[in-house]
């Protein structure tokens, strides 16, 4: 079995590789490389890309900053991401489009639901850029509002651990990978897979979510076979 159309959800962090701050474009490059191989499958790709590496709303409204100013500057962040991952899927001869959820004419598409719709039935890759546009939301509840509205079959959280843990793995050598979980456990227990706006938003719509490590080379490829290679999180 195999996945028609997929969500992608990649964090800044990703990005990030093991710099501090910022993007690695060795690490892009990487990404873009492995969405090239699941595109050309003839699955149907959809990336939200996240701002963590550069700005984070919360942390810089901790500071004191006035939230929603700051969520802005966090979701503009995600632009930069985004631009950097189409300029990778663009020189590998993937066929792309950016679309922004704040109006960015000159660099972006905004974003119109049918047209992305579109965008993926003809083979190219969307991503979405600027969160949803809303502040005091994150970019992992734009993933699950994205995915609903595109009628995406999974969201795939490709992340640093290879999939949810009962305990924290670094440091906990007892520490349990589930295969599976409900919405209503992760939302009882509050585990950190994405946020609880998110997770509520996927149940509704009934949409998995998939956690996987991005950095096992191949993984997002064995994620769209069906293949298990993280935690699954359903109904
Ligand atoms: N953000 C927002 N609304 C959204 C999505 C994102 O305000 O719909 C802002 C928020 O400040 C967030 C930042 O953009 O901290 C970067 O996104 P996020 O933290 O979700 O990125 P990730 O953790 O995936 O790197």
């Amino acid at each position: 079995m195999s996945y028609q159309r997929v969500l992608l959800k990649l964090s800044g962090e990703a990005l990030m590789g093991n710099l501090g701050y910022g993007i690695d474009p060795a690490v892009v490059a990487e990404i873009a490389q492995e969405v090239a191989d699941v595109v050309k499958s003839g699955v149907q790709v959809a990336i939200v890309v996240g701002g963590g590496n550069i700005f984070r709303g919360m942390k810089a409204s901790a500071a004191g900053m006035d939230r929603a100013t700051a969520d802005y500057i966090g979701m503009i962040a995600t632009v930069m991401n985004a631009m950097t991952l189409q300029d990778a899927l663009e020189r590998i001869g993937i066929a792309n489009r950016l679309q922004t959820a704040i109006s960015m004419q000159e660099v972006a598409e905004p974003y119109i639901r049918r047209r992305a719709i579109r965008h993926l039935e003809k083979g190219r890759v969307v991503i979405f850029g600027a969160g949803s546009g809303n502040p005091f939301f994150t970019t992992d509840t734009t993933a699950a509002l994205r995915a609903a509205e595109i009628d995406a079959e999974i969201i795939f959280k490709a992340t640093k651990v290879d999939g949810i843990y009962d305990a924290d793995p670094k440091g906990n050598p007892d520490a349990h990978r589930y295969q599976s979980l409900t919405y209503n456990h992760v939302l009882t227990h509050e585990l950190k897979v994405m946020d609880s706006t998110a997770i509520a938003l996927c149940k509704e719509n009934d949409i998995p979510i998939l956690v996987f490590d991005l950095s096992v080379s191949g993984n997002i490829m064995r994620a769209t076979k069906g293949e298990t290679v993280g935690t699954i999180v359903g109904g």
